[in-house]
């Protein structure tokens, strides 16, 4: 009876490191991690021991007799990444019970490390998580909204509760004594990279890639069109997105790109919106899709089938939940891509697509159609968006196809920071290792470092970060312990950066606040059977977080607000 992995699957390897026999693969040093769209237990080396759902943040682990039906793909999935072999061969057990890179050192000095994470993501959270193994580390961690945990909280879908839990590890995080969390400040406006490094030994930005790849064809940028990873903000409530106009009164949405994101977009704007009403989906989004009239998502591909962007987990997923189409055409590209793969993994990917519909039975619910070979040409309308040209790839040849809404989802971009080197044509900091370095000459620049998406692009899933981050704190901690960064006997007190921020931004936002933000969201939410109900506004948080504060410390324009909105 062993174990399999299923959708959910977040790639941090925290189960390869619990697991006895080493039988869960590719693990963090292994090649074909990186660009691993999930782990795979070993069907055969695995014990049942269970370790692994243990470790797993995300519960993506369930053992083989306790799969739902929508989850029996994951069996065979799981076994096609090994090779064919008899049953009783079971691959060289190793010691997996201590990690497979070992943690970072910090040799003991009088004073302890002392590290500000700039952004409040899975990758900062992991490289907290790193840092704090070590006993004579501090760690603060700055992030500019209110609410920590970047995209889990703003970019994971709604449907996908499961992904979300990955918080709970990160909250214990947060709750270790030597962490410290500044939210609601933002490094570059209230405070300078040169103010941390008065007050840190290091600085590690784990900012992400906020900003989207865009498509440079005429049409975009009338109303009706827009980007995926702006609509997915809009559903989770990302306060900043709040307010987008989300027009879904034509029937159909055509999605340019056919990423996970796109897939995330086209399963939510084509669900049934009583069963988002059981998510944490924003009040906004919720009331917007009771009345939309979307009745078919186009996702849009320029190349082929083979080369489809969204992974074989979200592609089971998706087709799982939703009803999911190919036009005859795209039927045959399949059946070629079928003739010539020889990747198991993608032809497994194939076989799922053959399976679908051709659309031509009428659709009872919104339905989803994947199409392949379409280059996208320019967005048609007078005053808003009305259709989009598309050329057959490689011809002459154009298509048109009908929609209210045109949305792109060809990938995010990272944006620079200031005081720090930017790499504009790869969108990330340049970086050895997450140590910053100076482009023209490779030289690290002290103190500075980065995780995650702006050290090596938006690609990998929640858990690709744990391993990235590590790299980046062993880097750190080496320079440290080789004494290459300010040596800070007279580094500030912790009081002072306090008294600092608190200048600089009264109403900073402590774990006490978040706490409290949290603890109102989820008991909005239970009142509805819901998992949380978000704030969306930035001023309803900082009146929640403020009322946890002790009344002394409330700022004065804080305090008059919250009598106002007693009174
Ligand atoms: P992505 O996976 O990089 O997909 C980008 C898509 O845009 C591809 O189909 C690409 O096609 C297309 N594209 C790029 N430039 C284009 C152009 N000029 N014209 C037309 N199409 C163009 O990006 P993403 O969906 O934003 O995902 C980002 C990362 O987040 C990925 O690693 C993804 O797996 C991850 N993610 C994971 C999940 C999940 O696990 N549930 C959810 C969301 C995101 P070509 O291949 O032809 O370039």
């Amino acid at each position: 009876m062993p174990h399999v992995i299923t959708q959910s699957c977040c790639n941090d390897g925290s189960c390869v490191f619990a697991c006895p026999v080493n039988c869960i693969h590719p693990s963090p040093d292994e090649p074909g991690y990186a660009s691993a769209e999930m782990l795979y237990i070993d069907p055969v080396a695995c014990v049942d021991c269970g370790a692994c759902v243990s470790a797993c943040p995300v519960g993506a682990i369930v053992p083989d007799n306790k799969l739902d039906l929508k989850q029996l793909p994951f069996v065979e999935i799981n076994a096609s990444f090994y090779p064919d072999r008899p049953v009783d061969e079971k691959l060289p057990p190793t010691s997996k019970l201590a990690p497979v890179l070992p943690a970072a050192e910090v040799r003991a000095r009088r004073e302890p490390l002392t590290v500000a994470i700039v952004g409040s993501g899975p990758a900062a959270m992991y490289a907290a998580d790193e840092l704090l193994v070590q006993s004579n580390v501090r760690v603060n961690v700055f992030e500019k909204l209110p609410t920590p945990y970047g995209l889990v909280r703003a970019g994971v879908a709604p449907d996908h509760q499961h992904t979300k839990r990955v918080t709970e590890l990160f909250d214990r995080v947060a709750g270790h004594r030597r962490f410290q969390f500044y939210l609601n400040v933002e490094v570059g406006k209230h405070l300078s990279h040169a103010e941390l490094l008065d007050h840190h030994h290091a600085v590690l930005y784990a900012v992400g890639a906020p900003d989207d790849r865009r498509l440079d064809i005429d049409g975009m940028g009338l109303p009706g069109t827009g980007t995926a990873t702006e609509l997915v903000a809009w559903i989770n409530g990302h306060p900043e997105y709040a307010d987008l106009p989300v027009d879904l009164s034509h029937e159909r949405v055509v999605i340019i790109g056919n990423g996970n994101v796109a897939l995330d977009v086209a399963r939510v704007l084509t669900a049934d919106p009583d069963d988002l009403a059981r998510t944490d989906i924003a009040d906004h989004a919720l009331k917007a899709f009771r009345k939309s009239a979307v009745r078919e998502v186009v996702i849009a591909a320029r190349r082929g089938p083979a080369h489809s962007a969204f992974t074989l987990p979200e592609l089971v997923g998706l087709t799982g939940s939703a009803d999911v189409v190919l036009d005859p055409d795209d039927h045959q590209r399949v059946v070629e891509d079928l003739n010539s793969v020889s990747d198991p993994l993608t032809a497994q990917k194939l076989q799922i697509l053959s399976t679908l519909g051709d659309g031509s039975t009428p659709a009872s619910r919104p339905r989803i159609r994947l199409a392949y070979g379409l280059t996208p040409e320019r967005v048609l309308g007078e005053r808003r968006a009305a259709a989009v040209e598309f050329s057959v790839t490689g011809t002459v040849e154009t298509r048109a196809i009908d929609a209210g809404l045109v949305l792109t989802s060809i990938g995010y971009r990272g944006k620079p920071i200031r005081d720090l080197p930017f790499d504009e044509a790869a969108a990330v900091v340049p970086n050895d290792g997450g140590r910053v370095v100076e482009p023209g000459t490779g030289q690290p620049v002290r103190g500075a470092y980065v995780a995650g998406w702006i050290k090596r692009g938006p690609t990998g899933f929640i858990g690709t970060n744990k391993s990235c981050s590590l790299q980046t704190v062993q880097a750190l901690v080496a320079d440290f312990n080789a004494g290459v960064l300010t040596d800070r006997a007279a580094l500030a007190k912790p009081a002072a950066l306090d008294e600092l921020v608190a200048a600089r931004q009264p109403a900073v936002v402590d774990a006490t606040g978040w706490r409290a933000i949290d603890a109102a969201e989820v008991a909005r939410g239970n009142e509805d059977g819901r998992p949380r109900n978000k704030f969306t506004d930035v001023a309803d948080m900082l009146v929640v977080a403020a009322d946890a504060r002790p009344a002394r410390s409330r700022a004065p324009r804080m305090r008059d607000r919250l009598a106002r909105l007693w009174a």
